[in-house]
């Protein structure tokens, strides 16, 4: 049984949904984006979990990835976590912390990510990089440019 992340929800037909897991946090989330969507849904048979999202969050803080990622994202994550059930998502976010920690992921739309990747600070003057612990984006101390977060190829 796959967790399926909301854009699953959104865009996969019925059969394919039936029998997945999901969060009641999707389903506030899939009735803000779509009522209809929201309705069907809920005909269907699935597994709805709410989960704490501690585990989660530290993984996602691990790669770097925590500031770019929802509750309803870190819910979904720590589900698929708990379970051990293989993740199915499009955001890069969640398959890169998936992939920190040998979780089984697919995409929703059959285009996955390839590599790993790490965040870094890169300064737009003279290219100095270093490991961005947060998203905060600083100046350098070297030219006292900005540095912007990057994705770098961990
Ligand atoms: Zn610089």
């Amino acid at each position: 049984m796959p967790v399926l992340d909301t854009a699953a929800l959104l865009h996969w037909p019925a059969e394919r949904l039936q029998g997945g897991i999901v969060t009641h946090s999707q389903l506030d989330e899939l009735r803000k984006l779509s009522p209809q969507r929201a309705m069907l849904v809920e005909s269907i048979e699935m597994e709805w979990m709410s989960m704490g999202t501690g585990d989660a969050e530290s993984a996602a803080a691990n790669t770097g990835d925590l500031p770019r990622l929802s509750p309803v994202d870190l819910e979904i994550l720590a589900v698929a976590l708990a379970t051990g059930q293989t993740l199915f998502t499009d955001d890069y976010s969640l398959q890169n912390v998936c992939r920190s920690l040998n979780h089984p992921f697919e995409s929703v739309s059959n285009k996955k990510s390839e590599q790993q990747w790490a965040w870094e600070l890169r300064c737009i003057g003279c290219r100095a990089t270093k490991k961005a612990d947060s998203q905060t984006e600083e100046e350098c101390e070297i030219c006292g440019s900005p540095m912007k977060v990057k994705r770098s190829r961990g």
